[in-house]
């Protein structure tokens, strides 16, 4: 059985109604903010307007319309940072790494440097492309990490800005 995650209220469903400077581009099922966890500058995800958990319970209209968000916000990523890579992925269920009951696909620009080596940054290491097999999970090192990648409001919003300004038409 998939458990899933307790957020109570949805920090996705918050933003999706009362934080419209976090929506960079809006569908008729999806919407695509910002990460307020800023491990790469402009990651991103496509969420759905439904506060639905997982990829399990969409209809074929909102995948169709997840993966076309994506593509929009991948162009807009590329002609705003220039990045070396576009990473996506989605998790489904604690033990897949979600945080938050409501789906939501990343969309993340990578860069040479960047602070979380390949792959989604809990299956990766920080100094390193994929952790060491056999090494424990450090969950302190994910909050000091967390902490350094908060960015303030204001700077989300300019983040926003930028990468709205280039969305294909
Ligand atoms: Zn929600």
């Amino acid at each position: 059985m998939i458990e899933l995650p307790v957020r109570d209220p949805c920090d996705l469903c918050v933003a999706a109604r009362d934080e419209p400077w976090k929506i960079i581009d809006e569908g008729e099922h999806t919407l695509t903010v910002i990460n307020p966890w800023q491990f790469e500058t402009g990651q991103c995800c496509v969420i759905t307007r439904r506060h639905v958990a997982l990829l399990l319970d969409l209809t074929a209209e909102e995948c169709a319309e997840v993966m076309t968000a994506a593509r929009r916000v991948a162009h807009a990523l590329v002609a705003t940072y220039r990045p070396l890579g576009i990473l996506t992925f989605q998790n489904n269920g604690v033990y897949s790494g979600q945080e938050t009951p409501h789906f939501h696909f990343h969309v993340v620009p990578r860069q040479k440097g960047s602070d979380w080596g390949i792959g989604p940054p809990q299956l990766a290491t920080f100094d390193g492309a994929g952790r060491e097999r056999g090494t424990v999970h450090d969950a302190g090192d994910d909050a000091r990490r967390r902490e350094r990648v908060r960015v303030p409001a204001i700077d989300l919003s300019k983040t926003v800005e930028r990468i709205r300004s280039n969305l294909p038409a």
